[in-house]
């Protein structure tokens, strides 16, 4: 529950503030189908640009046929390749699931489930007629609220289903010794996307709080109350959560793993807790009630303890109310509270200008409850074996370069080496989807009952994670769904996954060659491997333990080498008056360098092995230019300036055009390819380069 630190290839800002929303992945704001399209390909002549030097600005030169081809659809905040291609994996999933919903004797017991859920979540007659209903002894048990006292129990049951209130427990591998779960308690209870929405003074960010504020009394409107109490009552609200932001780390603080790591025991903790009794939280919330425990946030639960003491039940439970109506205000409610949710976090906050259409919002819905029901389906359809021998081949190709790239360190010293080799051949590879399938037999999901059944859905969810702790680690688990287009890297884990969603065109193809492949998913695999080994990921060994095992001298000569991106990533202004923050995304866009050019040096090997002739030109390009213009139009992207701003702000990838042309910039090798003069703006005078 608390794997704050996983490093994954795409932007996540998108997914932060659907968790913000309430929505997790269930109802994704904002994507739409392409119209027609000619089929997808790795490396695309189409889309380039002949008007534009390449040495000036290579992503306009890459990507710009695509940008005319693909104007940014009303119902999107951004719009790029990942986006393509999970609107076509989405096509393949309605049909899965509109061919499961269709009620016959011969469904197996995972169809009913997906078939039905996605059934009960297109049903807005159903909902819209239900009301609030289904949700009123929920509304009732906070009612009856009467002193604090009652909260502990209260709190356990809304951790339960899925309510992010105040703090959440889960479980997690201790950062001490990876091969033991554990319990954690973290920080929580935020309804905007992260603390500094909280906290920022610029005019924008205090306009976006006073948006907030409207959108929570709006929703206590909806939920039948009267202006006037509306109005005060979404003033408690944001006045408990600024208190909670100001006591929560910051993202860029929280992307350091010691920050993270404050070891203690639940009856230690219980103390600390002074007017909350954690012993009748653990008992109703059937977490340990004993042994050890991380606390990754102590600032954030003092505060949380002063919090509940000072301030009177009933805005505690107002707070509470509102926390559980914005976690159900997706698909499971009715029609005018998805709207206004819609139109807080996708219109207001991300500038998307239409909703989305029902079934796709229902497909993300499912494949968020039921991804691994949904996904073997989808794999036994669309994944094919010889994808997955390919991609285990690529993935083996660039960890022999990153063995070689560590050789060549001059800065690094004999003994790390030896340590990073280690870690690198501890990586483990997961392709595709998982060898062992999640089993859902005890999850009910029942035809016409669509909140019921996120009720169940959180409820199985958070049983299933509790019970994990005690017990060894599970590695075959994955963090993501197979249909899901992306991939990451788990530093506690240490083992790289790429979702069977992922990986095909535009991002691989068995029909192109390695050039193509190499430059865009080859790029990718570096990037993940880069994750273990970027300013967060060199902090775990080989086991996944957060354990130092490097020299002083080496881990300062890392530090310069990384300041050199800090700086350079600082500098730039993504939207006016916004800078990228330079800390908060280095992980990313070191192994987007390092990922980059490990793929870089994997293929020369492949190329000199295969005899590749570099002059021998396809589509106008020889092989060196189409691994550079594979690699950059990966990152096609449009986004709206609402967006943009959200991801300067807070997302710790930079923005694409960034991916594509500050990378490069530090790539001599690529001004080499196209015979950049050394003025252009895509040559670096000064390039950084770590890995
Ligand atoms: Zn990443």
């Amino acid at each position: 529950m608390f794997r704050l630190i996983v490093s994954s290839t795409r932007c996540l800002t998108g997914l932060a503030v659907l968790l913000a929303a309430g929505l997790a992945v269930i109802s994704a704001p904002g994507q739409t189908a392409a119209p027609a399209a000619p089929p997808l390909r790795v490396f695309d002549p189409s889309l380039i640009d002949k008007t534009i030097d390449p040495c000036e600005n290579f992503y306009r030169f890459s990507c710009n046929g695509w940008f005319k081809r693909n104007p940014l659809p009303a119902d999107q905040a951004s719009y790029g390749r990942f986006t393509e291609l999970s609107e076509l994996n989405r096509l393949h999933l309605r049909q899965i699931l509109e061919g499961a919903a269709t009620p016959v004797v011969t469904r197996s017991a995972n169809e009913q489930k997906i078939g039905d859920e996605f059934a009960s979540c297109m049903d807005t007659a159903a909902i819209d007629k239900l009301g609030l209903a289904p949700l009123q002894p929920e509304l009732d048990r906070i009612g009856a609220l009467k002193t604090a006292t009652g909260l502990p129990a209260l709190l356990a049951h809304l951790h339960t289903i899925g309510v992010n209130a105040f703090f959440g427990v889960g479980s997690a591998q201790d950062y001490a010794d990876s091969s033991v779960v554990i319990s954690s308690y973290g920080s929580g209870g935020l309804g905007l996307p992260e603390r500094d929405y909280y906290t920022r003074t610029d005019a924008k960010s205090v306009e976006q709080r006073q948006q907030y504020e409207a959108h929570v009394r709006k929703i206590f409107v909806l939920a039948g109350e009267p202006e006037a109490q509306a109005a005060k009552d979404a003033e408690a609200v944001l006045a408990i959560e600024i208190r909670l932001a100001l006591a929560t780390l910051t993202i860029t603080e929280q992307r350091d793993p010691q920050n993270l790591n404050h070891p203690t025991d639940v009856l230690k903790f219980q103390k600390e807790l002074t007017n909350f009794s954690l012993a009748e939280y653990v008992a109703a919330a059937h977490a340990p009630a004993a042994g050890k425990m991380n606390d990754s946030a102590p600032k954030f639960f003092a505060e949380f303890n002063t919090l509940i003491a000072d301030t009177p039940v009933e805005k505690i439970k107002t707070y509470l109310r509102w926390q559980l109506l914005h976690a159900y205000a997706g698909t499971s409610l009715p029609s005018s509270f998805d709207q206004e949710s819609w139109n807080f976090y996708a219109h207001t906050l991300e500038g998307a200008e239409k909703q989305q259409e029902r079934w796709k919002r229902c497909t993300s819905r499912v494949d968020g409850e039921l991804g691994e029901a949904l996904g073997q389906v989808y794999v036994a359809r669309y994944f094919p074996p010889a994808e997955k021998q390919r991609t285990l081949e690529m993935t083996q190709a660039i960890e022999q370069a990153m063995d070689k790239d560590i050789d060549s360190l001059d800065w690094m010293s004999a003994a790390t080496k030896i340590r990073a080799k280690e870690k690198l051949h501890g990586v483990m590879n997961k392709v595709g989807y998982p060898d062992k399938w999640r089993d859902y037999s005890t999850l009910q999901i029942v035809r016409g009952d669509a909140l019921g059944n996120q009720l169940r859905v959180h409820a199985f969810d958070h049983a299933r994670d509790l019970a994990k702790i005690g017990k060894p680690v599970d590695k075959g688990e994955w963090g993501m769904t197979p249909p899901t287009v992306n991939a990451y890297y788990d530093p506690q884990m240490n083992n790289v996954n790429f979702p069977a969603g992922y990986l095909q065109p535009p991002f691989f193809s068995g029909k192109e060659d390695d050039a193509a492949n190499y430059g865009d998913m080859g790029s990718t695999i570096g990037h993940e491997l880069t994750h273990g080994f970027d300013d967060e990921g060199r902090q775990f060994d080989k086991d996944g333990n957060l354990k130092d095992w490097w020299s002083k001298e080496d881990e300062q000569k890392f530090t310069e080498r990384a300041e050199c991106m800090v700086k350079q990533y600082d500098a730039i202004e993504a939207v006016p008056g916004v800078h990228l923050n330079g800390k908060l995304t280095l992980g990313e866009n070191l192994a987007d360098l390092g990922g980059l050019w490990l793929a870089w040096i994997a293929w020369q090997g492949k190329a000199e092995a295969a005899h590749v002739d570099r002059t021998a030109t396809s589509d106008g390009y020889n092989p060196e230019q189409r691994f550079w213009i594979a690699y950059a139009q990966q990152w096609c992207t449009q986004t709206r300036p609402e967006q943009l701003r959200s991801q300067a702000e807070g997302d710790p990838h930079a923005p694409d055009e960034y991916r594509t042309n500050t990378i490069l910039q530090d790539l001599p090798e690529f001004a080499k390819s196209f015979s950049c003069k050394k003025t252009a703006a895509m040559v670096s005078a000064k390039p950084c380069r770590v890995w």
